[in-house]
């Protein structure tokens, strides 16, 4: 069975154990997620490492994702570990108290410049919403607050402020650290939490290319000024190399009512905008103790694939959850049941027929898939490609077909990873400059389903080490 969409594996304790790596990539996991928010530097290298072995063992392309934690701002710690706070009652958060001496009064947080962004009347969402916090007034280092919701707050939970507006910028310190150890670990794709807009994406690509990595780089949408309007959104598409609806910080910021259209958009847009997608969090989360989803889980990976995501995404699920493979079998093959719905298998809502191209190979994808898709018999589409970027336009066009996609280079297998309905498989480049359809045959006979006689759609370009180059589609027998 060939599933176009992806999944996307957090890593984690859980990962470590036993053959839980090994298993979960064999189940189907084709990018994994190292978190930066966990772990230390020894982690993320040996776990890169790890997959790497085992991909290669299997024969399958996966992709590494560096996840960077990003200005999430939290609480320090009790004194107790926790401590519970009650409705209606005062509360104090202090940028200046003691990091360890938190109590049911008052605890430290550790963002300097949050009495600054903040005004009476604001309203503070501590633990994803589980603990909500009204501003009375801000005094110097001390935000005076009154308990809305209450329960048991510990240690180092995060805090968001409704509607956002935060200002904390979006690569700390240990960010900047991180992005050293991830262009040593030579992650895929990079991930920046919590950027504001296009800039700040700018501002992480920089960093990483001086750090020697050429990661692609992925933007978490997860705060509300990132899609307060469609300019906003553009923005941070259009400097981004993908995109990550993070729904957990995203739905305490807009809140969860808005986060249903904003999916849609988002990935609407991605698709317009020829860049991959990522739906995330809480997909299949009661997965992490349970051997199986809820229905509800079953609906939302269902309907995410429906909606036209490249990736589905996993956390803790598979990071620290007790049945990591259960849960990418399960996942699998919910995605694998929405692909069979009509919705997922109909040419996207864009009108591309209207559409005006800008270079030769964007015309020539969608010319390939457009013969694919209206003439019969054609079993699949290949194209040769330097970088990738061929198959990406390709994946924005729905299809039941698979895009095998052909390159020489380790950087552009992996990276093809998380586009929807693409197969990346290796051709040397050798092979790539002799023979094309002679070579493309042993390729596409030895790893794929397809046989001698059948017919596909080839897409290739004149000169094949040339990025950029592809400007011929092709319909071939085998
Ligand atoms: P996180 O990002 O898991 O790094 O917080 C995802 C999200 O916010 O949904
Ligand atoms: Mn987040």
């Amino acid at each position: 069975m060939f599933r176009r969409t992806k999944i996307v594996a957090t890593l984690g304790p859980a990962t470590d154990e036993a053959h839980h790596l090994y298993d979960i990539i064999e189940a189907g996991v084709n990018i994994v997620r190292l978190n930066f928010s966990h772990g230390d530097r020894e982690d993320h290298v040996r776990r890169a490492q790890m997959v790497r072995k085992i991909a290669k063992e299997l024969k399958v392309n996966v992709a590494v994702l560096g996840d960077l934690q990003g200005p999430k701002i939290r609480i320090a710690k009790f004194k107790n570990g926790s401590a519970l706070l009650k409705e209606k009652q005062p509360f104090i958060l202090d940028t200046a108290s003691d990091a360890n001496a938190g109590d049911e009064h008052q605890v430290k947080v550790d963002y300097e410049n949050l009495p600054q962004d903040l005004k009476p009347n604001d309203v503070l969402w501590l633990d994803d919403g589980k603990i909500q916090l009204h501003v009375e007034k801000i005094e110097d280092t001390k935000i005076y607050t009154q308990v809305m919701l209450g329960g048991t707050l510990s240690n180092k939970k995060g805090i968001n402020k409704r509607g956002g507006g935060l200002s904390a910028d979006a690569l700390t310190e240990k960010d900047k650290e991180d992005i050293k150890t991830a262009a040593q670990i030579n992650v895929d794709y990079l991930a920046v939490s919590f950027p504001r807009n296009g800039q700040d994406i700018q501002y992480a690509r920089e960093l990483a290319q001086k750090a020697g990595s050429d990661a692609q780089i992925i933007a978490k949408v997860e705060r509300a000024e990132a899609v307060a309007s469609e300019k906003a959104i553009r923005d941070i598409i259009h400097a981004s190399d993908a995109i990550m609806i993070a729904r957990g910080d995203l739905g305490v910021e807009i809140g969860d009512p808005e986060l249903v259209a904003v999916q849609k958009r988002l990935i609407q847009l991605c698709k317009e905008l020829n860049s991959p997608v990522i739906t995330a969090t809480q997909m299949m989360e009661s997965m992490i103790s349970s051997s199986m989803p809820t229905r509800a889980e079953v609906m939302d990976v269902a309907n995410a694939v429906l909606d036209g995501t490249d990736a589905v995404m996993l956390s803790a699920e598979t990071a620290s959850g007790a049945y990591p493979k259960e849960t990418v079998q399960a996942m699998a093959e919910v995605c694998l049941g929405a692909e069979r719905h009509p919705q997922a298998q109909l040419q996207s809502n864009t009108n591309h027929l209207a559409q005006n191209f800008h270079y030769a190979e964007e015309a020539t994808a969608f010319c390939a898939m457009h013969i694919a898709n209206h003439l019969r018999d054609v079993k699949a589409i290949v194209t040769l490609t330097e970088s990738g970027k061929t198959a990406l336009i390709m994946s924005r066009i729905s299809s039941t077909l698979p895009i095998f996609a052909l390159s020489p280079h380790k950087k552009t297998l992996a990276t093809m990873a998380l586009f929807r309905g693409v197969q990346p498989l290796s051709m040397s480049a050798e092979k790539m400059s002799s023979d094309i359809a002679q070579s493309t045959l042993e390729v596409l006979q030895k790893e794929t389903y397809l046989k001698k006689g059948d017919q596909i759609v080839l897409t290739f370009g004149d000169n094949m080490h040339a990025v950029g180059s592809t400007n011929t589609c092709k319909i071939v027998t085998l």
